[in-house]
């Protein structure tokens, strides 16, 4: 079968899912804390998100992680503009 050696190039980056070790690197740099609001594990629940989305350009690289609660997630993806990207660079 044809798949062992894919080499189609994709323009945008492919949404893989992170890797169990990457979440937990992620959480620890960033203290357990969200890194807008700055609730806790303990208050909110967590979320990874992609600081620039892979959407536009973002990378599933470390440096494009943070960790953020489930409301920052949501307000984060109905309102991402140049003001909110400026604050996480
Ligand atoms: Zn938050």
């Amino acid at each position: 079968m044809g798949n062992a050696h894919p080499t189609k190039i994709m323009p945008k980056t492919p949404r893989i899912k992170i890797p169990q070790s990457v979440r937990k690197y992620v959480y620890q740099r960033d203290n357990y804390q969200c890194q807008s609001c700055g609730k806790t594990k303990q208050e909110t629940k967590l979320n990874i998100d992609h600081i620039i989305p892979l959407a536009t350009g973002g990378s599933n690289d470390i440096s494009n992680l943070q960790t953020l609660c489930s409301q920052c997630n949501q307000v984060k993806k109905h309102h991402f503009d140049s003001r909110f990207k400026r604050r996480y660079q």
